[in-house]
């Protein structure tokens, strides 16, 4: 029997299979009865958790009911957000050197419908679904498919059935998961339960018994379908919920006399939740029109050259605020300041003094991108990532302070607002901010005379170091280095285009040198609050390198918030950690020569 509706969101990966395995997702199911007990504890985000004394659990059995409980209440409170959805996935093949090495990446990006009907809006093609894409695309080996049952169940253990009729529940031990302590419980669905039905197990939190953590599968499979194995992380970001965040997915062998044909690591992100549906309305309430007065004297007109700067600002308030909006850009925060710091260190060395100031932005995506829009930089988070040090991520930055030196982001035609009007999932097809190869050049001379006289010309080296790492993997990580806005850094062979005179004074790349840490694995140093979509640094202590399996320069790590409840005075982190800082980031805090 098919049932469709039964089904939640999977990304399932099937060996050799014909393009309907939808059907055979999910078997005959006995209909559970509703969810008795779905009572959201508080139906307004904002009002705090009372947890009355009356309903503290006293049994093993009563816990789990109020897991089951507190399961429903979250898949209601969520079913009417529409997160984006990030998934970065890379092949990985065996390397004698590093153990395993990616051998190519596919990335997607949609927006995330968490109701009944679960539906999923792509960001990176014009026409085509993201199914089609991903049927499409992919290699020979195997393909990728998300399907209308696939996703939430990663992020929920199961959006329908999720009872003690469909499962059983085993309580295993007490641990701590950061800063929260947990209980641990093995989940195994109940005999002829089901097809695809969640198979591991979860831990919930030791007050309310909300789920914070499921690790594990689904199970039985179908035939010839394929099952991913999953680690789902939730953060405590709403009084009383904890919000799934992150979805470590990872399958493959490489010990010796292994078949596995298939080995990839993926990290998925959801954030966006509450960026689109409240931070208008916010806006309306706090509307102080004077907080935007003209500060200019009294009776001066804008000359024709004022007129002109203040047409362009407006494009450039236009095109940032547009993609806050459409979940793309973090709001303005630390970070920026961080990246400000940098770009002033540049520009005070070089007597650089612009009508405006420059800003920069994140943007929160994976693939390593830079472009600038009027004054104002943006870089990924992918990018901020991967980058080994300050010097470097000055020289990238560079790059577009020259840009806007050079006066080369003229185009105000987003000053127009009807510009602005297009769906969130045709960002990308309604805004770019590339260069022609003319002004790229220029800017790359440019870039490098602003670092010669900055005071990062002693430590080129090390973004030379970066590129050259990046032209290195290239080949494999095409989905990382295809750039959506800007320009990309390199061409289609893989070679490194943007400032590659640095690469030329930069020392050769040593993959068994332990002290060259030439780019870090992604996740390394931006962490988002996936509720409010703001970002800040990673507080990871430097971690020592013992091989040169632990470099993985722009690779896919596992995720390990660290994990806190909300409104905690915690010691260290606040509630949104980033995922793959804690146990395999080298971060390196000095330079590498
Ligand atoms: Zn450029």
């Amino acid at each position: 029997m098919r049932n469709v509706k039964h089904c939640g969101w999977v990304l399932v990966a099937c060996l050799f299979v014909p393009a309907n395995i939808g059907a055979q997702q999910s078997g005959d199911q006995p209909t559970s009865a509703p969810p008795a007990a779905v009572q959201p504890v508080s139906a307004t985000p904002g009002i705090a958790l009372a947890q009355p004394a009356a309903r503290v659990p006293v049994s093993v059995d009563q816990v789990v009911d109020q897991i089951i409980e507190r399961e429903h209440a979250l898949i209601q409170f969520l079913k009417d957000r529409t997160p984006l959805v990030e998934t970065y996935l890379q092949n990985l093949t065996p390397n004698n050197k590093l153990g395993s090495a990616p051998k190519e990446d596919h990335y997607f990006l949609g927006r995330l419908d968490m109701g009944d009907a679960v539906d999923r809006r792509d960001y990176l093609s014009k026409q085509a679904s993201f199914q089609h894409v991903l049927m499409g695309g992919v290699t020979k080996l195997f393909r990728i498919q998300y399907q209308p049952m696939g996703f939430s169940w990663m992020i929920f253990a199961d959006r329908q059935n999720f009872d003690r009729n469909h499962y059983d529940f085993h309580y295993l031990h007490r641990e701590f998961l950061g800063e929260v302590k947990c209980l641990a419980f093995e989940v195994t669905p109940k005999k002829n339960a089901g097809t695809g039905m969640f198979k591991g197990q979860i831990w919930v939190e030791d007050q309310n018994y909300n789920i914070v953590r499921l690790n594990g599968t689904y199970w039985p499979r179908p035939k010839n379908a394929f099952y991913f194995h999953m680690d789902s992380w939730r953060l405590n970001l709403v009084p009383g919920y904890w919000i799934p965040a992150y979805i470590y997915s990872e399958e493959g062998d490489f010990s010796y006399g292994s078949r596995d044909k298939l080995a990839f690591k993926a990290q998925s992100r959801i954030w966006g939740y509450d960026v689109t549906r409240d931070s208008r309305e916010d806006e309306l309430t706090d509307l102080k029109v004077d907080a935007v007065k003209d500060e200019s004297p009294v009776s001066q007109d804008l000359s024709p050259l004022e007129a002109q700067r203040a047409w362009q600002q407006q494009a450039e308030d236009n095109v940032l605020e547009r993609l806050q909006r459409a979940g793309l850009l973090a709001p303005s925060g630390d970070v920026d300041k961080v990246l400000q710091t940098v770009v002033n260190n540049i520009e005070i060395t070089n007597n650089i003094d612009l009508p405006r100031p420059v800003r920069a932005r994140v943007m929160v995506t994976y693939p390593l991108e830079t472009f600038s829009v009027g004054n104002t930089i943006v870089i990924s988070r992918g990018l901020i990532d991967t980058l080994p040090d300050e010097a470097s991520l000055a020289a990238i930055l560079s790059h577009e302070l020259a840009h806007i030196v050079l006066g080369h982001n003229l185009g105000s035609k987003f000053a127009f607002t009807d510009r602005m009007l297009f769906s969130d999932e045709s960002t990308y097809q309604n805004f770019g901010f590339r260069h022609n190869p003319e002004e790229e050049a220029a800017a790359d001379a440019k870039a490098v005379e602003l670092l010669k006289n900055s005071p990062y010309a002693q430590k080129l080296a090390s973004g030379g170091l970066y590129l050259k790492q990046l032209q290195a993997r290239a080949p494999e990580l095409s989905a990382l280095l295809t750039s959506h806005l800007g320009n990309s850094f390199t061409d289609d062979k893989g070679q490194v285009r943007r400032l590659s005179a640095l690469m030329i004074s930069a020392p050769s790349l040593e993959e068994g040198k332990l002290d060259q840490i030439a780019a870090l694995p992604l996740g390394g140093r931006i962490k988002l609050d996936p509720w409010q979509d703001h970002v800040e640094m990673v507080k990871a202590a430097p971690v020592s390198i013992t091989s040169a399996r632990d470099k993985m320069p722009f690779e896919v790590t596992p995720f390990f918030p660290r994990l806190t409840r909300l409104g905690a005075t915690a010691a260290g982190d606040s509630a949104a950690p980033a995922g793959g800082s804690g146990t395999t980031t080298a971060q390196n805090s000095g330079t590498q020569k």
